[in-house]
């Protein structure tokens, strides 16, 4: 694996595996790798020939009172294991190889992007559409591959590129998780020993939901309140949002017609966590 940190250096090898006729994969990633980045990495250079792994942590999508500059960071670390994984390439560019000078020209998705984390964190994805938008016309790959995990950031690129008619298909991999269910996130490292236990509120949360709707439930609030009741259940946990929303629009909903996603984001102690589960019926195929 080759580490390289100037887009020029990227679209060289590129052109070198796309002349020797390889197909290019791509994973974008903030770095502090952990199982999650490594299912993502390992299904990109299963599936193609060429996997490109990019190392950046993006300001632009950082609001200005959170963690961009404590965002744990450890490159050799990522180097080891992104290559152990069969990546091809890593990707680590500066701000300023990726924002030289101030950019006047950003990627605005305008619908999906303004719900839940959209609310809470103005800017965010303007800053993940930007950002993707570059690294797309960098690296030109055949499929991106990104966590469901971040639910709501899949339904936003996958709409950004396809009103942009961006040629690659956005392939969306399973959650990883810990063995009591917590999601992995680089942003669990933050988490005290007893904030980590409140922690596995999120995924109690998210199962009393899916058992719900296993039961029959389909009455969108009841099940927001369900979640809601297993969050405020745990003292050191406090919900910023609880939905039950349309899988494609995002929409709340108060009636699950065939599926839907559950989201929630909560603060524990000072780390503010996100997850989600899909309700779908067994027999349904996704639901859509
Ligand atoms: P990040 O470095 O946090 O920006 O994440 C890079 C990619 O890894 C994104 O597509 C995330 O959705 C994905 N990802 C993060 N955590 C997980 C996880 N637990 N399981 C699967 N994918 C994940």
């Amino acid at each position: 694996m080759k580490l390289v940190r100037t887009i020029s250096q990227v679209r060289t090898a590129v052109r070198a595996a796309r002349k020797a006729g390889k197909t290019v994969g791509l994973v974008p990633t903030m770095g502090a790798f952990h199982k999650g980045h490594l299912s993502l990495i390992r299904s990109a250079a299963k599936e193609k020939d060429f996997a490109v792994v990019s190392v950046f942590v993006n300001p632009t999508q950082f609001g200005p009172s959170e963690d961009y500059d404590k965002y744990p960071r450890d490159l050799d670390r990522d180097a080891d294991l992104a290559a152990k994984e069969g990546a091809d390439l890593l990707f680590a560019p500066s701000v300023e190889e990726m924002y030289p000078g101030e950019p006047s020209t950003t990627v605005t998705e305008r619908v999906l992007a303004r719900r839940l984390e959209g609310q809470l964190r103005p800017g965010h994805f303007d800053g993940v559409c930007t950002v993707c938008c570059k690294l797309f016309c960098i690296v030109l790959p055949d499929a991106a591959y990104f966590g469901q995990k971040d639910f709501q950031q899949t339904r936003v690129v996958t709409r950004m590129t396809r009103d942009l008619n961006l040629p690659l298909e956005i392939r969306v991999c399973p959650t990883v998780r810990e063995e009591d269910g917590l999601a992995m996130s680089s942003r669990n490292a933050y988490l005290s020993p007893k904030d980590r236990l409140s922690a596995r509120c999120l995924w109690k949360a998210l199962t009393t939901a899916q058992k719900a709707f296993e039961r029959g439930v389909r009455d969108g609030e009841k099940l927001r309140q369900g979640m809601r009741k297993v969050i405020l259940a745990e003292p050191g946990a406090e919900v910023d949002y609880v939905s039950i929303a349309h899988p494609d629009t995002l929409v709340e909903l108060r009636r699950i017609d065939r599926a839907a996603v559950g989201l929630l984001a909560v603060q524990v102690g000072a780390t503010r966590l996100i997850d989600n589960v899909l309700l779908q019926d067994a027999t349904s195929d996704n639901g859509r």
